[in-house]
């Protein structure tokens, strides 16, 4: 028996840290089931010489059980640089993917689940193709949150950290040709505006993530009424934070207290702060970690309904049944995998 897992922290720290976002969850029969299969997947684990990783917007279980919790980039370039034969990885289906890509074919790549995302389901690879006729010289730039297809359609990826920074680039090296830069058209926007190249030339796919709707358009002006006092926290991962991005980007004079932060950028900005408030610009999950690693300091969602279906159609159930039937597989056709590798190195060498 695993004894580093135990039914009276479990139950502490899940509601302590996220009772609030999860409510009714996280009730003692339900913890006890949590930790009997935790336990039972540590030891599938072991056995099966897997490494468990968990995007930051997974359950608070998963975060628990995971060796390593990250964003989608850097839990990719962790499971590359590791040694065991399998990753089970906790997250949606495009960052499975991206991890395959890095890993090629020395890691088996599995998931608890085949969950999609709404930012990737709006790409039409039609559409694309269409373009790319239409444009024979034209380039396709790419944000490393889309699937594997896409990626390997594509002449250049990038992250919203360095979107305007690839578009930027682009330009340079290939002056006068046509740029088409997907899925989301805020991230679109923003790194369009901030590189300063000639707008005519760049179309934007008017793709966006579905937490990003629900969330609003002025759910950042809401959370400050709420608490005037805080600090905003933006976590650059994914679609749904793309309004609050925008704004900020903007240079909106209401949000001079607002910071663009990594993960581990987050923690360490929110801990050195004098300011006891944070509203975190981003889906939900993310709150658990700042909550357990800081909890003298306060971390409020920009809105209550942050929160993807998606990456939470992953359970501590579905995982357990993974490592016991080996039930979700990614593999990446070579062809596709090696163009999107292409594209991802590309990226690399360019930050
Ligand atoms: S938050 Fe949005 S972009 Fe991220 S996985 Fe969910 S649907 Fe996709």
């Amino acid at each position: 028996m695993d004894s580093s897992i135990s039914f009276d922290d479990w139950y502490d720290r899940f509601n302590r840290f996220a009772g609030d976002l999860y409510p009714d969850r996280y009730t003692p029969e339900f913890v006890r089931e949590l930790v009997d299969q935790g336990r039972e997947v540590r030891s599938l684990a072991a056995q099966k010489n897997s490494v468990i990783v968990a995007h930051n917007y997974q359950y608070p279980e998963l975060q628990e059980i995971a060796e390593t919790v990250g964003d989608s980039l850097g839990l990719s370039k962790q499971v590359a640089e590791q040694s065991k034969p399998r990753v089970d990885f906790c997250g949606v289906w495009f960052m499975g993917e991206t991890a395959k890509t890095i890993v090629g074919d020395k890691v088996k790549v599995y998931m608890p689940d085949h969950p999609g995302c709404s930012l990737v389901a709006s790409i039409d690879h039609g559409r694309i193709r269409a373009w790319k006729e239409h444009n024979p010289d034209g380039l396709i730039i790419s944000y490393i949150n889309t699937d594997a297809k896409t990626k390997a359609m594509s002449d250049y990826i990038c992250t919203s950290r360095n979107a305007a920074k690839i578009v930027s680039h682009a330009a340079a090296h290939h002056p006068g040709r046509r740029m088409l830069f997907l899925p989301d058209k805020y991230l679109g926007a923003v790194s369009l505006a901030q590189s300063g190249i000639d707008p005519e030339l760049v179309d934007l796919y008017d793709g966006a993530c579905h937490v990003h709707a629900k969330i609003g358009e002025f759910a950042l002006e809401q959370a400050l009424d709420l608490y005037p006092d805080a600090e905003i926290l933006i976590h650059p991962e994914c679609g749904c934070a793309s309004t609050c991005l925008a704004k900020i980007m903007a240079g909106e004079s209401e949000y001079q207290n607002a910071y663009y932060l990594s993960t581990d950028q987050m923690i360490r900005h929110a801990e050195a702060s004098p300011v006891k408030e944070f509203i975190v610009g981003t889906e939900s999950g993310m709150l658990y970690r700042l909550r357990k690693e800081l909890p003298e300091k306060k971390f409020y969602p920009v809105h209550p309904d942050a929160v993807c279906e998606y990456m939470k159609m992953n359970t501590m159930e579905k995982l357990l049944d993974s490592l016991r039937n080996d039930r979700i597989e990614v593999n990446i056709d070579p062809e596709t995998r090696q163009k999107a590798q292409a594209a991802i190195d590309r990226m690399l060498t360019i930050q």
